[in-house]
């Protein structure tokens, strides 16, 4: 008994040890996954990769730091398509929504990333990783909407 309490801070320091390595191992995958456009799979963990050609740009009916709840469920109810960071309002917020694809489990999920445009720099408020199907309409809205603007283009 007096052992482990002799060796308890070096056990402690051993598992706190332990739990910072795999999180950094975790943490440093995640970062090479984003900066070769790709992502971690919400639903198997493994990589997905970024399917979609361009990202498509929704207003928020939210200004400045102003927070929401549940995005999963506020974001495809309150997202506007708009064609060009030129039409976001001052003050107002916009997101940046990208598809990924896993090859893995086959599912698709979004990114989407809440920004302030501030003098032309986006400030980014949040990231999220959400299923793909809530989203879907509104991918739809958004090609939809821009083949109305440019009918030559197709
Ligand atoms: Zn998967």
């Amino acid at each position: 008994m007096d052992d482990l309490i002799y060796y308890l801070p070096q056990i402690i320091l051993g598992i706190v040890a332990a739990a910072v390595f795999i999180w950094v191992i975790f943490f440093i995958r995640e970062l090479i996954r984003n900066s070769h456009g790709k992502s971690t799979c919400i639903h198997c963990k493994k990589a997905a990769e970024k399917v979609s050609p361009e990202p498509y740009l929704f207003l928020l009916p939210v200004s400045f730091g102003d927070k929401y709840e549940d995005a999963e469920q506020y974001l495809p109810s309150h997202m506007r398509p708009i064609m060009s960071t030129r039409q976001i309002p001052t003050g107002r917020r916009a997101c940046r929504l990208e598809v990924y694809g896993c090859s893995h489990c086959g599912k698709r999920q979004v990114t989407v990333t809440d920004f302030l445009l501030v003098r032309g720099e986006e400030d980014i408020k949040r990231t999220y990783e959400l299923p793909y199907e809530p989203f879907g309409p509104l991918i739809e809205s958004w090609l939809a909407l821009r083949q109305r603007q440019e009918p030559s283009s197709n």
